[in-house]
């Protein structure tokens, strides 16, 4: 599932196609994906809109017109976003949506597992929308070691879970988290509200770095996820631990563990990752 490395690499690469440019015509071709809404009627309020900026806040891209109306579109599982001349995009099953730009090219939207999701905001809806569901973006200055001690305090549940909630930390999915966790070697079931302020410290900037070195790396790409010019991302090389179930720890070389927590596939090592 993308995470906000991965959202963050689909903006960088949507941002020059689409900033300026005009949606001269806009289909959607699977109800799911703007559901409860018409698909035929997004589409037509879609059609004729400037995009101003194509931003991102947490995993939700923000495709912002000139209107002052806002596209919110979350990728989920497998959402992906194809580039091509017009008319010249190659047979896809999986295509649930294309847009054509006024410079002549078009921009579809691809889904294998249908869970992705494109909902149109009006301008004083988008703020609202956002700060209800997301907390402060983990890269930004306003997502400090005292905001992660204040919705962490008195907290009982597994650590691991309580991280992954998006108004902790906006953007922070399983792979991510696992990767935070084992930088700070804290292990994953801990009880959220125990950690002290040097654990807090350090586990805000692992947070940070695990974000930063997948965004370098352009993402990761996992089963149907890729970046819009079809190009892998390479982060998968470089887990620590996510999906390496049986392979040596980086950092002491014990076989690294997978639990469940909080329903999630959780990977660690059981020796650098010690008192829950
Ligand atoms: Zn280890």
């Amino acid at each position: 599932m993308p995470e906000l490395p991965e959202v963050e690499t689909v903006r960088r690469r949507l941002q020059p196609l689409l900033e300026g440019r005009t949606l001269a015509e806009v289909e959607i071709l699977d109800g799911r994906l703007t559901r409860p809404h018409d698909p035929d009627e997004v589409a037509a309020e879609l059609r004729g809109e400037r995009v101003d900026e194509v931003a991102r806040r947490g995993k939700y891209l923000i495709v912002r017109f000139a209107s002052g109306r806002a596209l919110l579109v979350h990728l989920r599982m497998t959402g992906a976003f194809l580039h091509a001349p017009a008319g010249s995009l190659p047979g896809d099953p999986h295509r649930r949506a294309v847009v054509r730009m006024d410079d002549r090219s078009d921009v579809a939207y691809r889904d294998v597992r249908r869970f992705g999701t494109w909902l149109l905001l009006e301008p004083e809806e988008v703020e609202p929308y956002l700060a209800v569901r997301l907390g402060p973006e983990p890269l930004e200055d306003d997502f400090t070691p005292e905001f992660l001690r204040e919705r962490l305090r008195g907290r009982r549940a597994p650590l691991k879970a309580a991280v992954l909630d998006q108004r902790t930390v906006a953007g922070l999915g399983n792979i991510y988290a696992d990767e935070a966790l084992w930088r700070a070697r804290l292990h994953p079931r801990r009880e959220a509200g125990t950690l002290r302020r040097p654990q807090l410290e350090l586990l805000h900037g692992t947070i940070r770095e695990a974000l930063e070195l997948g965004i370098a790396r352009q993402g990761s790409t996992l089963r149907d996820y890729r970046t819009p010019d079809g190009a892998p991302g390479t982060m998968q090389h470089e887990f620590a631990v996510y999906g390496r179930l049986g392979e040596p720890c980086d950092r002491c070389g014990t076989p690294i563990e997978r639990i469940v927590v909080g329903g999630r596939g959780t990977w660690f090592c059981p020796r650098c990752q010690r008192g829950r």
